[in-house]
């Protein structure tokens, strides 16, 4: 691996000391380095201290996350009424809370997961693509979010999708959640081959349907507890054409109890939703069937959640628990071209399994009430990576682990301080307005590029081929190499069309000196490969 590192070919590598030495707080050898910000965290502190003062306890989280929702769909990013599914209850949390408009996730769902869970970009936790049809997964030898709130007295549970292996030692219930209800995989597993529309030769081929069936992974809805894992220790339903349509329903029933029972509870909660929807194949419930203005599947769903959001909203609501739960929605890639028109939007360049905007910014919005500030929009860095150490500092969780590499920032002085410029929405400082430097993007195991303040820096990337494939999209691309790299400014050019790295020289030994930085943490912290294949998810 690295063999394709940003040194632009341009401008010399450097080691970092250089250009940036001193600028960014370098505070422990297994750590990301930080803008420390020491104003925000003070009034973080303050805040969060004033919180527990007044409840006695830890704040509750609530990771609400969608499958394949590009960062365009939801009506506060642009789509909504636009693409023809209305999602009100979304619209309403970011005029309420942040609206981030550069949060990234993985090229796709099980990278991105993992990294949620593990704090660590894929390179290091080692799924690169979704495990599949039964495949291991690789959370065995790491330690998860959930694992680590859990010290701090924390309920947990895991609800719908998690896709980040089947193997005892990565599953849910096995890796910190107190209970598990879903299924270990991905939608299209359960349903594809069993859809006459799409695999015709295999739903009318008894020989072929019959192996399918003999595949060893898990077919079911099911509901787990710690240690259980074999067949007849866990409740299942199996999942066919009818009964895929009412998952997200049930997880959502599931989730709505969890939250009122923990409402007189002394215990704090971490509640990972992870939805059905709204990754192909689309089949909506009957009750939202036709619901969506668009009337195709995608958006039907995409309407319906939007509508079990707001029921787990109200449920919190209802029993006077905003106060104390941050709830972050986001989604786990962006959009799945290959199966259009079974797939949602994004205003940038690229899709799901590139590194392309399109392919890992992904919408974020956080609430808090009364601790973020209403209706602030930002573009501050946020990586999936920082919801690990951020959640663990806000829990008091101060014992992260110290034998790897943590790529996450601790985010809680860009999420709670107060720092919207007077007069607008925004904060006054635009290109370092996070707790984040950079933002690295791998291409599985190619490093690929680096976004800093406005600037995305590639060396390696995904070229879309348009001749041979169905509907062109990033798993059917192909990886090029740039000569001398190409440099986009995201805010001049959001769809990456016009690089200028040849007018940009001066911001190039920037660009590289946090690379290098970036690069040498391998050598004390090797890559890591679990799950590495052509996959979807
Ligand atoms: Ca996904």
């Amino acid at each position: 691996m690295a063999e394709h590192w940003i040194d632009s070919g341009i401008i010399p590598p450097d080691d970092g000391e250089r250009v940036i030495g001193g600028m960014i707080d370098n505070y422990a050898e297994n750590r990301e380095p930080r803008m420390l910000h020491p104003e925000w965290l003070q009034a973080a502190e303050e805040k969060l201290a004033a919180l527990e003062e007044k409840t006695g306890r830890k704040p509750n989280f609530l990771i609400f996350i969608l499958d394949d929702v590009g960062w365009g769909d939801f009506g506060c990013f642009g789509g909504g009424h636009l693409r023809g599914a209305p999602t009100p209850n979304f619209d309403r949390l970011a005029a309420e809370g942040l609206r981030l408009t550069s949060c990234y996730s993985q090229p796709s769902c099980s990278p991105s997961r993992a990294t949620i869970m593990t704090g660590r970009l894929p390179i290091r936790h080692g799924i690169l693509t979704p495990p599949m049809y039964g495949q291991p997964g690789g959370l065995q030898d790491e330690v998860t979010l959930p694992e680590l709130l859990k010290q701090a007295g924390y309920a947990t549970r895991a609800v719908g999708k998690w896709h980040c292996g089947e193997n005892a030692e990565s599953v849910p219930q096995n890796k910190g959640f107190d209970e598990f209800y879903g299924f270990y995989g991905v939608s299209d597993m359960y349903t594809e081959w069993r859809d006459n529309y799409f695999y015709p030769e295999i739903v009318n081929d008894p020989f072929i349907f019959q192996a399918v069936m003999k595949m060893q992974f898990n077919k079911h809805n099911i509901l787990a507890k710690p240690g259980q894992f074999d067949v007849p220790e866990i409740e299942q339903e199996e999942i066919d054409l009818d009964t895929v349509k009412d998952l997200d329903e049930k997880w959502a029933a599931y989730s709505e109890k969890f939250i009122r029972d923990m409402a007189d509870s002394d215990q704090p909660w971490l509640l990972y939703h992870g939805t059905r929807g709204c990754h192909f194949d689309n089949y909506p419930p009957d009750n939202f069937k036709g619901k969506s203005r668009a009337k195709y599947p995608f958006h039907d769903v995409l309407v319906e959640m939007d509508d079990i959001f707001g029921r787990l909203f109200r449920a919190l609501e209802e029993t006077g628990q905003l106060e104390n739960t941050l709830i972050l929605v986001t989604s786990d890639n962006g959009p799945e071209m290959e199966s259009w028109p079974d797939s949602s939007y994004t205003p940038f360049r690229g899709s799901k399994g590139t590194t392309w905007e399109g392919g890992i910014r992904v919408p974020g919005i956080f609430y808090w009430k009364g601790m973020i500030e209403g209706g602030r929009v930002s573009d501050g860095l946020f990586d999936f990576s920082d919801l690990m150490p951020t959640f663990c500092a806000m829990a008091g969780v101060e014992d992260l682990p110290q034998d790897r590499y943590i790529d996450g920032v601790d985010q809680r002085g860009f999420l709670l301080a107060s720092i919207v410029a007077e007069g607008t929405y925004w904060a006054a400082d635009p290109a370092w307005s996070s707790n984040r430097v950079a933002v690295y993007a791998w291409l599985l195991d190619k490093f690929s590029g680096i976004r800093v303040g406005p600037y995305k820096l590639y060396s390696v990337t995904t070229e879309m081929d348009y001749r041979d494939t169905v509907n062109t999209g990033g798993f059917s691309g192909h990886t090029v190499e740039y000569t001398y790299g190409k440099l986009f400014n995201l805010f001049l050019d959001p769809k990456e069309d016009h690089s200028f790295a040849i007018r940009k020289l001066v911001t190039l030994p920037i660009m590289s000196a946090i690379s290098a930085q970036h690069r040498k943490t391998f050598e004390k912290y090797p890559p890591r490969i679990q799950v590495k294949g052509a996959q979807s998810g």
